[in-house]
């Protein structure tokens, strides 16, 4: 039996989770939808037999491991299929953000996986997406396209080309999502040595699907800013050192990993033990249209199954902030904006 003090230090941890200003760097577009409107879009495109009713779509987007989450994922993509999906879709994220107090997003798209199978192009995406996220104002958004390491890095290479000219939509840095274990990090060297060149920024998902292995060769031969999730990192000790050393930003995403089982149980998640070797980690919902997640749960789950203090899930905020790809000709600070806020006492 839950007593009512413990009730009420919950309540009152998620009231102060929900009013502090908040950060997301690890966010999909395509996995951020709000049910809502995902199923106005399903309706737009003649219903589904799988979903009858708007009731049966969370359920629809349920997973027992991570084959079942891709399946889930690939489905739900069918009903984007216009740029108006798209603008749509952006609105509806920025307002779903701008509800949660989190005032500052990095989001990822992936446009080839549109371009292949619609007459879109990756300029024209960008372009609807920008449109949808400037009717939000509250919330700053920089775009971050996925190149989807399972298209082969020539498909990269060509998807970064196409990007290079779209600065002007706010496209700040590059990343790759995917299969980890079919597409390791090392063929993309030259594609990500080319982003670095162009001005962009660098991340890619490692650790997650894979083992330590992926995320050294996301370090070592990718040399990126960032890398998303790296949960197994901690599988190679010196690793941990390396990630240290060279200041290698990670985007934990914790109830993700529960949601595709990726990672078993929540008490073996790394996410304390890598807080207190100094990592410099940031917290993330990855995929809340999907997962059912928001950003004070996922900091609720770090008050009260690892036992981070208020202070330590600020720091994590500002941690976030200052891993930030936003350029910095931008003004005024950002972590200024954050740090003056009023909501943290
Ligand atoms: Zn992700």
């Amino acid at each position: 039996m839950i007593n009512t003090r413990t009730a009420s230090n919950i309540q009152s941890d998620m009231d102060w989770l929900h009013r502090i200003p908040k950060a997301e760097l690890h966010l999909h577009l395509e996995g951020a939808i709000p049910l809502d409107t995902l199923w106005e879009l399903i309706i737009k495109y003649g219903g589904d037999k799988s979903v009858p009713d708007q009731a049966s779509l969370k359920s629809r987007l349920t997973y027992s491991n991570f084959p079942a989450f891709i399946e889930a994922w690939v489905w739900k993509n069918n009903f984007i299929r216009a740029y108006d999906d798209f603008l749509f879709i952006a609105e509806a994220i920025a307002k779903d953000l701008v509800r949660q107090n989190i005032i500052y997003a990095e989001v990822f798209f992936s446009p080839s996986r549109f371009t292949e199978n619609t007459p879109m192009t990756t300029a024209g995406i960008a372009e609807a997406i920008r449109a949808g996220l400037n009717k939000v104002s509250e919330c700053e958004i920089w775009l971050v396209p996925d190149l989807v390491r399972d298209h082969g890095p020539d498909n990269a290479s060509r998807t970064l080309d196409e990007i290079a000219e779209l600065k002007s939509f706010g496209i700040v840095g590059i990343g790759a999502g995917g299969s980890e274990h079919l597409y390791p990090p090392e063929p993309f060297s030259r594609v990500y040595e080319k982003a670095r060149r162009l001005g962009f920024k660098t991340s890619i998902h490692a650790g997650e699907a894979a083992g330590a292995e992926s995320v050294r060769g996301a370090v070592e031969f990718l040399r990126v800013d960032r890398i998303g999730h790296a949960t197994r990192a901690e599988e190679d000790p010196e690793l941990l050192d390396l990630l240290f050393e060279t200041g290698t930003a990670l985007e934990l995403c914790p109830l993700s990993n529960i949601a595709t089982g990726s990672i078993d149980d929540i008490m073996n998640h790394p996410v304390r033990r890598y807080f207190n070797k100094g990592l410099d980690i940031s917290i993330n919902t990855d995929d809340p249209g999907m997962f059912h997640n928001s950003m004070a749960e996922e900091y609720a789950l770090l008050i009260h199954k690892f036992d981070f203090k208020r202070s330590e899930i600020k720091k994590l905020i500002l941690n976030a902030v200052q891993s930030s790809w936003r350029p910095d000709k931008i003004g005024p600070s950002l972590i200024e904006k954050f740090t003056n806020n009023n909501n943290w006492a």
